[in-house]
């Protein structure tokens, strides 16, 4: 891989930028790279590798040092989930659902007693984390949920099903993620849901793994499983933050989540851009190479254009993202994942298209990043949904 356009000074604001993703870049070629064509095929979640992130300081990237985090910051998040996802949409996906949907969600809304019992494990990668929210019936109409927690006594009582949660399980045995964020209804108020969260734990009664997902089209170096709750009563310690308040806690860790989700589109945006250059100079039609050809001129310049501009907007709203105030930016958060996700996709389609036949073969990579590329218009929000968000965010009087 080559190309300076990759390295000007917006995508690293500063030199602790640049270093990290000089870092992460080095691992990835090293360790992550290696392994991505093996584990698509298999459908395996590479765990002994997970664990590596967590030695580099990565699966805590945003969590402050006192509970074992590196103490950085959105933008640094994005670099980390850019880099990964150059090289391994699949194996980023789950640590994007294990760094920023569970760990920092509780760094953010957890109290002090379980950030100090749960996050340092959690960074250190000796746990594994999942934060379920989407049910069998119920996905972008997310407040529609039917798992419901009541009280009773000092305990709460969890019952319901979960659906398509990123590391819901670790393992083709189906063993469970350690710890699991999971909302759960629990009454109404002037006939709104409340909502609230609960810390899960692996060997809890009544919490266990349904199913794993298999046969995904892309992602599947993640697993994906269905998680069912039944009659799982977990102490009143494990509410976090306060009962019928985690609507706000679930938008606002949408934010983090859906700019991670754009910073993975552009990963895959890059290495599909960088795959059709290369192939365009070494491969040679009617005498010359592919680069010559106007056809081909055109699916490279509007891949790069395209690309730069949907860095310069993915960066610009992680360095405007602050992820300790109680207000987000949604409509940002919304805009970059609608714009990027689709540009992936399509980038990595004329990858495939000027690789030929060859571009159609896993070895190629382009193929695996073209299938990996389509969750993203659905996962964290469909594309429909942040067209429905933004329209609101911008009509609203
Ligand atoms: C591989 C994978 C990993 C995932 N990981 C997680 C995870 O870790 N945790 C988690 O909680 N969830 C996870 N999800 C779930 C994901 O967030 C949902 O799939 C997504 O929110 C869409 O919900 P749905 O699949 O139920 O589709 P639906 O909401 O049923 O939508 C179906 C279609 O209808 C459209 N639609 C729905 N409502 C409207 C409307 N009002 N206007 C216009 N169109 C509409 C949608 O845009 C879509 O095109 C994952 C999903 C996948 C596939």
């Amino acid at each position: 891989m080559e190309a300076g356009w990759r390295d000007i000074d917006l995508l690293n604001p500063t030199d602790e930028h640049k270093m990290l993703r000089d870092s992460v870049r080095s691992f990835v070629t090293a360790e992550v790279e290696p392994q991505a064509l093996d584990h698509d095929r298999q459908e395996k979640f590479n765990l002994p590798l997970f664990r590596k992130l967590g030695d580099l300081g990565l699966l805590g990237i945003t969590v402050p040092e006192a509970y074992g985090g590196s103490g950085l910051d959105a933008t640094a998040a994005v670099i980390v989930h850019e880099e990964i996802s150059a090289s391994d949409p699949g194996f980023c996906l789950a640590y994007l659902a294990h760094s920023m949907l569970f760990v920092n969600n509780l760094a953010v809304n957890g109290s002090e007693e379980q950030k100090k019992k749960i996050l340092p494990a959690a960074c250190a990668g000796t746990r594994v984390g999942a934060m379920a929210m989407s049910e069998p019936n119920y996905g972008t109409d997310v407040m529609g949920m039917e798992t419901t927690a009541r009280r009773d006594g000092d305990h709460y009582v969890i019952d319901g099903q979960k659906m398509w949660i990123t590391n819901g399980c670790i393992d083709d045995a189906g063993t469970p993620a350690d710890d699991v964020l999971i909302y759960a209804k629990t009454g109404e108020k002037n006939g709104r849901p409340m909502i609230s969260t609960f810390l899960v734990e692996r060997g809890q009664d009544g919490y266990e793994v349904g199913q794993k997902i298999r046969d995904k089209s892309g992602m599947r170096a993640s697993n994906t499983a269905e998680l069912v709750f039944t009659n799982c009563r977990v102490p009143k310690t494990s509410l976090i933050g306060e009962e019928g308040e985690s609507v706000h806690h679930m938008m606002r860790n949408l934010e983090i989540e859906r700019v991670a989700l754009a910073a993975m589109s552009l990963g895959i945006a890059r290495r599909s851009l960088e795959a059709m250059v290369k192939y365009s100079k070494e491969r040679k039609a009617f005498g010359k190479p592919l680069h010559s050809f106007g056809q081909i001129q055109r699916h490279i310049a509007e891949s790069y254009a395209e690309y730069r501009a949907c860095s310069t907007y993915v960066y610009d709203t992680a360095r405007r993202m602050d992820l300790w105030s109680d207000r987000g930016n949604r409509v940002d958060s919304d805009g970059v994942k609608l714009i990027t996700t689709t540009l992936a996709k399509n980038i990595a389609d004329r990858a495939i298209q000027v690789l030929g036949g060859y571009g159609y073969v896993g070895e190629y990579v382009v193929e695996r990043l073209w299938r990996d590329a389509k969750l993203l218009e659905i996962g964290g929000g469909t594309l429909e949904a942040h067209q429905k968000n933004i329209t609101r965010d911008l009509t609203r009087d």
